[in-house]
């Protein structure tokens, strides 16, 4: 059996490969091939990588384990199919694939739990319990693909957990999928979602990739959205926009800012115009999510006639807007659902 204690082969970057290789006086090209196997030929075991010597395939086995998540449920809605994973501890996260007409998008997870305490979210109802490993967010791409027997396009970081609060294994996740050698999935086809982490919003900048940025913004003022998520007592408004204007400087990429419309709360006139003035001159354009209602909270799903008022301010005013299509609602498909209803939590 191979490596049953140690790290997943699914963690390591090309440029990591081939550190692991010559520290083991092994040809440096060894990471190439492997990762060809790996993510090309999709082998299950290192004896099936059958150009590498016996004694180094011998070596990867007892250093590395190749499957660490399993599916455990999968729940089939209209254009969408939600996967629940067993990790190796039995905890449990969830993936959601979306069939659009530009392909196949998966929303994946980052963390088991999340601390960042959204009042809307199902997912942070259950405090973080650890990170995922870098191999843990690379195999659900993996593993489904492999049961659908599709390819996947896009991805999106929008599941359980706050990326940027596992900031380093998310970024090594997408250089592995975004190598050519490795998933090649396009930069420009990933998308990292946050709730607002200023510091590290300044260090995606920096980041070489030209993967798309969204961030959850659920409200157009501080008071409000202190009240709807916590991580706006620490990053108040005006530091979040200015780092999201050095971003784009930076970057020159556009914004995609969700806004999720929670009946009476934060769907009035009121908020769209506060919005407008919040966006107007910036390269951004806005999400505008129907909420998806869930038996543990209070919030409702604002009304369709609501959802097209506020669409309209929005879009007098020149801001660039968008309503997500719906996907899931019947198959609990938001953010986290799925596993508290399998934990019954
Ligand atoms: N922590 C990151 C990514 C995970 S949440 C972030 O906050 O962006 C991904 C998106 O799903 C967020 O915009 C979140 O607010 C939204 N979401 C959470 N629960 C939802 C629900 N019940 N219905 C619709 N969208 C939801």
């Amino acid at each position: 059996m191979c490596g049953e204690r140690v790290n997943s082969i699914y963690d390591l970057t090309i440029e990591e490969m081939e550190q692991y290789f010559l520290n083991h006086q092994d040809k440096k090209f060894y990471a190439t091939q492997l990762f060809e196997w790996l993510y090309q030929k999709r082998i299950k075991k290192v004896e099936e990588a059958t150009n590498l010597k016996k004694e180094t395939r011998e070596r990867i086995c007892q250093d590395f384990s190749f499957q660490n998540i399993v599916i455990d449920t999968i729940l089939e809605g209209d254009g969408v199919k939600k996967y629940l994973f067993t990790l190796k501890d039995q905890e449990h996260i969830e993936a959601v694939l979306m069939y659009h007409d530009y392909g196949l998008s998966l929303c994946i997870s980052s963390q088991v739990g999340c601390n960042m305490g959204c009042a809307f979210c199902e997912s942070g109802r259950r405090k973080k319990v650890r990170n995922l490993a870098t191999g843990e967010m690379v195999e659900q791409i993996l593993r489904i693909e492999e049961s659908c027997q599709e390819r996947i396009s896009h991805v999106v970081v929008m599941g359980i957990g706050e990326p940027f609060d596992n900031y380093e294994n998310v970024c090594k996740m997408i250089q592995i999928i975004n190598h050519p050698k490795g998933l090649a999935i396009g930069a420009r086809h990933i998308t990292v979602s946050t709730c607002g982490l200023v510091p590290k919003i300044k260090e995606f900048s920096n980041f070489p990739y030209q993967v798309n940025l969204a961030v959850s913004l659920h409200a157009p003022n501080d008071p409000l959205r202190k009240k709807l998520m916590p991580i706006a007592k620490a990053y108040p408004l005006k530091d979040l926009m200015a780092a999201l204007d050095e971003y784009e400087k930076k970057t020159n990429r556009r914004l995609t800012f969700e806004y999720i419309l929670l009946k009476d709360v934060n769907d009035q006139e009121e908020h769209a115009k506060e919005l407008v003035s919040l966006l107007k001159g910036k390269n951004a354009y806005v999400n505008l999510i129907p909420y998806n209602e869930t038996q543990h909270l209070q919030f409702k799903r604002s009304s369709t006639i609501q959802i097209a008022r506020f669409y309209d301010i929005l879009k007098k005013n020149n801001i660039c807007v968008t309503i997500r299509r719906e996907f899931g609602g019947k198959i609990n498909a938001a953010c986290g659902q799925l596993r508290s209803i399998k934990e019954e939590v």
